[in-house]
C-alpha cells in the first residue's frame, strides 16, 4: 500500500487522455483503485488540466492521435515547461513506429492498444512513477560534493529503503579522520578536500562488497550501514594505510565506532549517534582504530550534543562567566596581588553549573573553543579596564590560549584589537598556553609564539612538566612565565622525587631567568616550601578559590588600601 500513496498518505493523480471514450472507461476501470484519476478528451483538455492551479500529477497516459492538439504535441509541450518536464508520461499506441518516436521525445514508457491484462498495466504506471520520484530524491538532496557519497538526508531516505528489503543484521558506523583540522590548518582546505574525496572512494570500495551505503555526514565524519561484520579492525587499517599514503600528511589516523542495529532501538538517526559516541572515545588514542558502542557512551555522547548545541546561546546570552583567581607574589615580607588568572564557568538555564573540564576538551575537539576563549578574553580585558578606571591600579590578567587558537590565522589580530579596543598595554594581557601544545606542530607554536611576543603579549608555559616537553624544547621556545603543573606542588611534600622535581624546574626557570608561577598551593607547608626554594609567584586556594569578578574587584580594593602593590610585573 505505500507504493500507492505518496508522501502525504494520498493517492496519487494521474490524468487520462484519450479522446476515445472507452479508452478512458477502460483505464479509469483499471485504475481507480489504485489512483485518483482526472480524464481529458484531447491535448488541449489534458493542458488545461496540468496548467490548472492546483495540479499535482504523478503520471501522464497519454494517447497520441487525438483531434484539437495530439498527443507528440503535448509531450512537447511539457517538456518545454520547467513545472511540468519532470512529470512522467506513458504513452498508449497499437502502432510500433509511434512508440520509438514518443520514446524519444522523452515519453517514460508505452503501452499497447488494446489494454489487455490490467494488472501489467498497473505495475508500469507504479514503477513509472517510483522511478521518477526516486529520481527526484536524488535530484534534490544530490550527492556531497566534496566526497561523491550520498548526503545525509538523502542517506537516511535511502537506509529505511535497504532496511526494508534485507532481513540481514545489520551494523551502523561512523568513521573519522583523527585530528582532520590540522591537515586543513597545515596544508589547507584543497589538501583536506582532496583527502575527504579519497576516503569517500576508499570508503565506497570497502563497504560496496558489504552490501553497504555511505554518506558524509558532516566536515570528516562519515556514516556507513552495512551488513554485519565480526571485526571491522583489518578493513579499517587498510583504508588508513592507503589514506596515509595518499595524503601529505603521513601520520594520519582514521577511527571508527560501531553501533549494532536492533530494530527495536529507536530511529536510525539514534544508531548513528551512539557509533559517532564510540568512534569519539578513542580519540588520540593510538593503536585503537575501531570501538563499539555502550549505552554510558550514548548518554555522554547526548550530554555533549545538547552542550555544542546550547554553545552560541550561551554567548549570546552571558551563561558563560569568568572567574578570576588571584596569584600572589610571595618573596617580599608578605605576599602581595601580583595578576590573576582568567577561568570561565558555565551557568546553564537548566543544567545548572558546568565546569570547565566538562566543555573545555570538548569544544577544543570541535574548534568551537575559539569563539569562547574570544569572550574569555575580551570580558578579561574589559575588566582590566574597569578595574583600573575604579581602582587606579592595572592589575594584569592571565588568559588560556587553547592549542586550537594557535592554529587560527587571526590569533594575534583578534587579541590586539581587544587590547586596543579597551585601551590596554598586550603585557596587560598574559596568554597562558599548555605545554601539550608544544609537543605538536611545534613550528606553528614558534612562530606564533614569536610573533606574540613581538607584538608584546607575554607567554606563560601552562601546566610545565605535565608531559610532553623536552627540555631542548625550552631552549627553542621563547617564553616569559613557567607554570609549574599542579601534580608537583600536590605530591612536593609527601613524594622526594616530586619534591626534587620542583627544585629541577626551578633551577631551570632561573637558568631561562623566568618567573615560576606554581599553581594548586593549597596549604601553608607547600607556600613555605616554595618560598624557600625561590618560586616566585604562587596561585591556590590558599590564598583563594576562583572569584566573581565582583568579588575579585573587593580584593584588588582590600589590596590597594593595605599598600603593598605590585602590579609592574616584572
Ligand atoms: P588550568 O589552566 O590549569 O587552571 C587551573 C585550574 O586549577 C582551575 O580549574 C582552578 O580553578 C584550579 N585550581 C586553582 N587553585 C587550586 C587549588 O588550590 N587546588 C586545586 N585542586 N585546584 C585549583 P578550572 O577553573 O576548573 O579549570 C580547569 C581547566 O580548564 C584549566 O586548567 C584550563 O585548562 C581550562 N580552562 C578554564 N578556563 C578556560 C578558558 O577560558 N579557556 C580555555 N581554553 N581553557 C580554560
Ligand atoms: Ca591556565
Ligand atoms: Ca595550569
Amino acid at each position: 500500500m505505500e507504493r500507492i500513496l505518496n508522501a502525504g498518505g494520498m493517492k496519487r493523480r494521474v490524468l487520462i487522455v484519450d479522446d476515445e471514450m472507452i479508452n478512458r472507461e477502460l483505464l479509469g476501470a483499471m485504475l481507480s483503485a489504485s489512483y485518483e484519476l482526472s480524464f481529458a478528451a484531447n491535448g488541449q483538455e489534458a493542458m488545461d488540466a496540468l496548467t490548472a492551479p492546483d495540479a499535482a500529477y504523478s503520471l501522464i497516459l497519454l494517447d497520441l492521435l487525438m483531434p484539437v492538439l495530439n498527443g507528440f504535441e503535448v509531450i512537447e509541450r511539457c517538456r518545454a515547461d520547467d513545472r511540468l518536464k519532470r512529470i512522467p508520461i506513458i504513452v498508449m499506441t497499437s502502432e510500433k513506429s509511434a512508440e520509438v518516436r514518443s520514446i524519444r521525445m522523452g515519453a517514460a514508457d508505452f503501452i499497447t492498444k488494446p489494454y489487455d491484462m490490467p494488472e501489467v498495466i498497473l505495475a508500469r504506471c507504479e514503477r513509472i512513477i517510483e522511478l521518477s520520484e526516486d529520481k527526484s530524491i536524488i535530484r534534490s538532496t544530490e550527492r556531497d560534493k566534496v566526497s561523491g557519497l550520498y548526503t545525509r538526508s538523502y542517506f537516511f531516505v535511502y537506509l529505511q529503503r535497504l532496511l526494508a528489503l534485507t532481513d540481514k543484521p545489520m551494523d551502523a558506523l561512523a568513521l573519522n579522520i583523527d585530528r582532520f583540522h590540522l591537515i586543513n590548518e597545515l596544508f589547507g582546505r584543497d589538501e583536506g578536500d582532496r583527502v575527504l574525496r579519497r576516503f569517500g572512494e576508499l570508503i565506497a570500495e570497502s563497504f560496496l562488497p558489504l552490501h553497504g551505503i555511505a554518506c558524509r555526514s558532516e566536515s570528516d565524519t562519515f556514516f556507513v550501514l552495512c551488513e554485519r561484520q565480526e571485526d571491522y579492525e583489518p578493513l579499517v587499517a587498510h583504508m588508513q594505510k592507503e589514506l596515509a599514503a595518499f595524503s601529505r600528511s603521513r601520520s594520519l589516523r582514521l577511527r571508527a565506532g560501531v553501533y549494532s542495529c536492533e530494530s527495536a532501538s529507536g530511529e536510525p538517526e539514534g544508531w548513528f549517534t551512539r557509533a559517532k559516541a564510540a568512534c569519539d572515545r578513542i580519540r588520540g588514542q593510538y593503536g585503537a582504530l575501531t570501538a563499539r558502542y555502550n549505552n554510558e557512551l550514548y548518554e555522554r555522547a547526548v550530554f555533549h550534543e545538547r552542550l555544542i548545541g546550547d554553545m552560541q546561546d550561551a554567548i549570546d546570552n552571558c551563561d558563560f562567566t569568568v572567574y578570576f583567581q588571584p596569584k600572589y607574589k610571595i618573596q617580599g615580607d608578605r605576599p602581595v596581588l601580583a595578576s590573576a588568572e582568567a577561568l570561565i564557568r558555565w551557568i546553564h538555564p537548566e543544567l545548572g553549573f558546568i565546569g570547565p573540564g566538562d566543555f573545555i576538551p570538548l569544544f577544543e575537539q570541535n574548534g568551537l573553543i575559539r569563539q569562547v576563549d574570544y569572550f574569555v578574553w575580551r570580558q578579561a580585558a574589559a575588566h582590566i579596564k574597569r578595574w583600573r578606571r575604579q581602582y587606579g591600579v592595572t592589575v594584569p590578567v592571565s588568559v588560556n590560549v587553547s592549542r586550537v587558537d594557535i592554529f587560527d590565522p587571526e590569533l594575534e589580530r583578534k587579541l590586539c584589537k581587544i587590547v586596543e579596543d579597551f585601551a590596554l598595554a598586550p603585557s596587560d594581557l598574559m596568554l597562558e598556553i599548555t605545554e601539550s601544545a608544544y609537543a605538536n606542530g611545534t613550528d606553528r607554536l614558534i612562530e606564533a609564539v614569536n610573533s606574540l611576543r613581538g607584538s608584546g603579549f607575554k607567554i606563560e608555559m601552562d601546566d610545565f612538566g605535565s608531559g610532553y616537553s623536552s627540555l631542548n624544547m625550552l631552549t627553542e621556545i621563547p617564553i616569559d612565565v613557567l607554570k609549574l603543573d599542579m601534580q608537583f606542588v600536590r605530591n612536593m611534600l609527601s613524594d622526594s622525587k616530586s619534591l626534587r622535581l620542583v627544585k629541577l624546574v626551578l633551577d631551570i626557570a632561573a637558568f631561562l631567568e623566568v618567573p615560576v608561577v606554581a599553581e594548586g598551593v593549597e596549604e601553608k607547608a607547600q607556600l613555605d616550601a616554595l618560598r624557600e626554594m625561590g618560586c616566585d609567584i604562587v596561585q591556590g586556594y590558599y590564598f583563594s578559590p576562583p572569584l566573581p569578578a565582583e568579588r575579585f574587584g573587593d580584593l584588588i580594593k582590600k589590596e590597594c588600601h593595605t599598600g603593598g602593590n605590585a602590579y609592574d610585573n616584572d
